[in-house]
């Protein structure tokens, strides 16, 4: 089964002082994610991967063109609090409420959308925490924990509502370097569980690692799509090969 199914989208802005002209952040993209399929987005600054990302969760609500499926079914046709539960979304900026503890961080959603007893959603928490390796922080509050800590706990807090799809917007970029790779491994830990994920990430030891395909998105649209071996080791596209000689 496809958890998304993209067809022919397009996501234009308006170009504040500039008439008319529209930028096409997302240009006839179309791309099928299966279930339990590792997808890494790759690609230069501005080329629309966050875009696609927001479509697909409904935070940009309009497209311009084509449609997205989840599940064979238009995300359209979704309420919107329904598919939020379905699609967990991890961020660059972890994104955590700051006036809560780390415990409250991630049981909010269990009591308050899936409406879980508070005693049930704490021993839920308290496994995915320990999973994650900070449930001796469930006490603290986000501002007395790392920056790896805090985002293993935005990923545990997307973990806690089942979703069936978890999207992931360069989760690793305002990191430290000594606190990637924790991060990198609670996420490696996921994509083994069977989880459906979609990565925007430069990890590219990451990626080939464990992608199941690299998409290279370019200018809104998808250049080229393969195994990280193909797209890293032997792209056919010029403008592949020059993003990766760089990051590498
Ligand atoms: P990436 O995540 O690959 O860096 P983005 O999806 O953030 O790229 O942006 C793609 C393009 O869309 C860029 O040209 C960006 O300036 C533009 N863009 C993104 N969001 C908006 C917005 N809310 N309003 C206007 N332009 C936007
Ligand atoms: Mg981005």
């Amino acid at each position: 089964m496809n958890v998304i199914q993209a067809d022919d989208v397009k996501k234009y802005f308006s170009h504040a002082g500039y008439g008319d002209e529209k930028v096409k952040a997302v240009d006839n993209v179309s791309l099928t994610v299966e279930d339990g399929e590792v997808v890494v987005i790759c690609g230069p600054s501005g080329s629309g991967k966050s875009t696609f990302l927001r479509c697909i969760n409904r935070i940009e609500d309009h497209i311009d063109h084509g449609d997205i499926l989840f599940c064979d079914k238009s995300i359209y046709e979704i309420k919107r609090t329904e598919l939020r539960k379905e699609i967990g979304m991890v961020f660059q900026s972890y994104n955590l409420f700051h006036h809560l503890t780390i415990l409250d961080n991630v049981i909010l959603g269990l009591v308050h959308v899936l409406k879980m007893n508070r005693k049930e959603a704490i021993d839920e928490a308290m496994v995915l925490l320990e999973r994650v390796g900070v449930h001796d922080k469930a006490k603290n509050y986000p501002r007395e924990l790392s920056g790896g800590q805090q985002q293993r706990v935005a990923i545990c807090r997307s973990l806690a509502m089942k979703p069936k799809l978890i999207l992931f917007d360069e989760p690793t970029s305002a990191l430290d370097p000594e606190m990637i790779k924790e991060v990198l491994d609670v996420m490696r830990q996921l994509a083994q569980s069977g989880m459906t994920m979609i990565i925007v990430t430069h990890e590219i030891g990451f990626a080939k690692e464990v992608a199941d395909r690299i998409i290279f998105f370019s200018d809104g649209k998808i250049i080229e799509q393969g195994t990280p071996l193909e797209i890293i080791n032997s792209p056919k596209e010029k403008r592949t090969e020059n993003f990766f000689r760089h990051v590498i």
